[in-house]
């Protein structure tokens, strides 16, 4: 299993608003660590174990640095922990709105 090429914490972790509107999108393994992103307004490309940047081609992604919902998508799809263990707080917050 490849290690994820992401530093969550320089990226600022993972945002709950994001991850929300990551579960809404379809996410197509094309390759290891490769997904092909849609139900967006556009198409994105995600590559999870490539250490070069960027890993997906959205503008939230290039320009913001953030872990977009692309990359969301993908690494839920990866069972990463850190989106995992994400899921139960985004609950709660949903449940308190
Ligand atoms: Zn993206």
């Amino acid at each position: 299993m490849s290690e994820v090429k992401i530093d969550f914490d320089a990226a600022g972790g993972v945002d709950l608003s994001r991850l929300e509107r990551s579960l809404g999108l379809r996410g197509e393994r094309v390759a290891e660590g490769r997904y092909r992103v849609t139900g967006g307004s556009h198409e994105h490309w995600v590559d999870l174990y490539t250490a070069a940047h960027p890993r997906c081609d959205c503008g939230d992604h290039l320009w913001r640095e953030r872990i977009c919902k692309h990359i969301l998508a993908a690494l839920l799809r990866e069972g990463n922990e850190r989106v995992v263990e994400a899921l139960p707080t985004l609950l709660a917050r949903v449940r308190a709105a």
